[in-house]
């Protein structure tokens, strides 16, 4: 059933790319495994998935002991509480959630030598409601600059959640403000080539936006415990 799930979520990633005109196999699937227990990793992985993503740290740590003889790339997107960068710094490659320079700045600090330097993408509150987390887009320049020149984090890209709704053009609209940073940030100077956005709900139209990584839960694992 699992491996079905994945079956059926790679193939409307590749109908909406032609859908898009996105060039196929540009947007990365990521599997959001929180909630979910370790055998269904284990057979997403056996059927092919390789991206997975965590967002609390307690539960996350010993799963991914559990699993430390699989080749996962591990990706944390939840909130980040600066008692809990230096983990973060050293068992994931890559963090979607950062939106502030002090979390940066301990992630650059603490992050080891001999791994490679850790993949960023600035979390953006494009829906500008004020209970949620995320840079606010007249933020993200300045904090770009200051990650872009830390030597141990490779800025990468942007991400955003998006307002809960389940009405198609509102969802692009809000999609679209992400990406028209992106192209903002990559015409003064920047080179980001991600954009991590869309979920169970909403990936078609991130897909018709330009997403190139999609996070994905609960239409892969069915529902969290
Ligand atoms: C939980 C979560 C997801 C996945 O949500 P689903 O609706 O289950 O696909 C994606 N991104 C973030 C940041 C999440 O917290």
């Amino acid at each position: 059933m699992l491996a079905r799930n994945l079956e059926t979520i790679l193939s409307a990633i590749q109908d909406f790319e032609k859908k898009y005109h996105r060039d196929i196999g540009t947007t990365k699937l990521i599997a959001v495994s929180k909630g979910q227990p370790i055998e269904k990793i284990q057979a997403i992985f056996a059927a092919g998935q390789r991206d997975f993503a965590e967002n609390y740290l307690q539960e996350a740590l010993p799963k991914m002991e559990q699993l430390k003889a699989l080749s996962i790339n591990w990706h944390f997107i939840g909130a980040i509480q600066a008692n809990k960068t230096k983990l973060i710094a050293e068992n994931f490659s890559w963090v979607h959630s950062v939106s502030r320079e002090k979390i940066a700045q301990r992630l650059q600090e603490q992050r080891p030598k001999n791994l490679p330097p850790l993949n960023i993408c600035i979390e953006v509150n494009v829906s500008d409601e004020s209970q949620k987390s995320g840079a606010k887009i007249h933020e993200v320049e300045a904090l770009a600059k200051i990650i872009q020149n830390f030597d141990r984090l490779a800025l990468r890209g942007l991400m955003t959640i998006i307002e809960d709704t389940t009405d198609f053009n509102q969802q692009c609209r809000q999609f679209k403000k992400l990406a028209e940073l992106k192209n903002d940030l990559n015409a003064k100077g920047f080179s980001l080539d991600q954009l991590s956005m869309g979920m169970s709900q909403d990936y078609e139209a991130a897909i018709s936006a330009g997403a190139t990584m999609i996070r994905i839960g609960t239409a892969l694992f069915g529902e969290r415990q």
